[in-house]
């Protein structure tokens, strides 16, 4: 299957993406920690983006659509994918389109993390993520055994650095603006499924295995 996850930051997309790939065996796209990646790596896509991010602001179309389109050639991506925060403005869909088509496939499904504005500020400053993996916990929701360390590995645990109040504001100002049309986008061609984001965990999941039965 060819999957996308559209929601605003901290609406579960990171959570219940490992479930759907485990599930489907397809390969997990997240525009966000590949351009994390290139910031620690100080790329030249990196530097590029390391300013918006840090704003809270969406990085060019460009970049992001560029790195798109070298992850999904992959041979692991022939079989299907999970775009995880991609696309989030109307010209990163039409360019997506445009590259599947040339590979004549297309987009099976949008899942839609509908969620209220109201819950998530609690939900971001409270995020701790464990870097190489991309496992996620929360210091209410998810907490690890112990705290700032990671259940599997040991590992320290991390905060985003965008994962405060004020940014997460300006990054729900650009979902509200630049990522709403391309739901609507997707709905005209009948591809979105609207789940309720704001239950817990294992009820999202329920839902999301519904719709791809
Ligand atoms: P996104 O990838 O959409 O930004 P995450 O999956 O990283 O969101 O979730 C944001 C935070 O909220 C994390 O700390 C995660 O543990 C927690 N979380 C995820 N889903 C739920 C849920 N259904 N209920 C409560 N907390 C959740
Ligand atoms: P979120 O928790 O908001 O879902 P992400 O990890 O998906 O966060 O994205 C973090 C930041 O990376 C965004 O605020 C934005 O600056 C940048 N980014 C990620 N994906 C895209 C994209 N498809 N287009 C433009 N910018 C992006
Ligand atoms: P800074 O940008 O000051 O180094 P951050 O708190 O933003 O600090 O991030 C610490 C490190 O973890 C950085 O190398 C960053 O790229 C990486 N990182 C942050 N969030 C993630 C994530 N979700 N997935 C992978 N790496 C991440």
């Amino acid at each position: 299957k060819r999957l996308i996850l559209i929601g605003p930051p901290g609406s579960g997309k990171g959570t219940q993406s490992p479930i759907i790939k485990d599930e489907y065996c397809l390969c997990h796209l997240a525009t966000g920690d590949m351009l994390r990646a290139a910031v620690a790596a100080k790329t030249p896509l990196g530097l590029k983006a390391k300013e918006a991010m840090d704003k809270g602001e969406l990085v060019s179309d460009d970049l992001v659509v560029g790195i798109i389109d070298e992850a999904i050639k992959k041979p692991s991506c022939q079989k299907g994918f999970i775009l995880d925060g991609f696309p989030r403005t109307e010209v990163q869909a039409q360019k997506l389109d445009e590259t599947l088509a040339k590979h004549g496939v297309k987009v099976d499904k949008v899942l839609n993390f509908a969620i209220d504005d109201a819950i998530l500020e609690e939900r971001i400053t409270g995020r701790w993520i464990h870097p190489s993996s991309g496992r996620t916990y929360h210091t209410k929701f998810a907490p690890p055994k112990t705290p700032g360390v990671d259940d599997v590995t040991g590992e320290p645990l991390i905060q985003r650095k965008d994962d405060t109040a004020g940014v997460l504001k300006s990054r729900l100002e650009a979902f509200h603006k630049q990522t709403e049309p391309v739901i609507r986008y997707y709905s005209q061609k009948g591809l979105v499924a609207d789940l309720h984001a704001e239950k817990p965990p294992k009820e999202v999941s329920a839902e999301v295995q519904k719709v791809l039965s």
